[in-house]
């Protein structure tokens, strides 16, 4: 499992939270002060093997963007997809998945084309978005998502 180091800022000590985490609030392995991820965050890679088990324990909405790493599009939106790991910390989670290693998941859900952008609810896809959107249409649907 994909993880971030990041150094306590109250006692310095060296925390390893895992990618799939990050929503959970983690706190400080040796002081328990609450540890920010905010600028750190990073989309939480989920394959075939782990896809439906996430988004079965996830309490929270999650975004899945499927993707391939030769996609030119899909490069394009990878930092815009990271903003968003960071701005929607903890209060959604932002995944994504590469089609190219995980096919199973992505004809699971009927992706024809990359990149894909899926939104869950209640462990229900809700919305979906074809294409590369711009970062401001993200950021809509995202609010939405909340509001629901
Ligand atoms: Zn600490």
């Amino acid at each position: 499992m994909s993880s971030i180091i990041i150094a306590c800022e109250s006692c310095g000590a060296k925390n390893r939270i895992p990618e799939k985490k990050q929503h959970l609030q983690p706190r400080c392995g040796k002081c328990q002060t609450d540890v920010s991820l905010l600028g750190r965050a990073v989309p939480v890679n989920l394959g075939d093997e782990d896809f439906q088990q996430f988004i079965k324990m996830t309490q929270i909405p999650v975004m899945v963007d499927f993707f391939a790493p030769t996609c030119g599009p899909c490069q394009a939106l990878a930092p815009i997809i990271t903003n968003c790991a960071n701005r929607y910390l903890g209060k959604i989670v932002i995944a994504k998945v590469d089609t190219s290693m995980h096919p199973g998941t992505a004809v699971h859900y009927n992706i024809r084309g990359v990149p894909s952008l899926l939104f869950f609810k209640n462990k229900v896809v809700i919305d979906q978005l074809v294409g590369a959107p711009p970062e401001l249409t993200l950021i809509n649907k995202l609010d939405k998502l909340l509001q629901h």
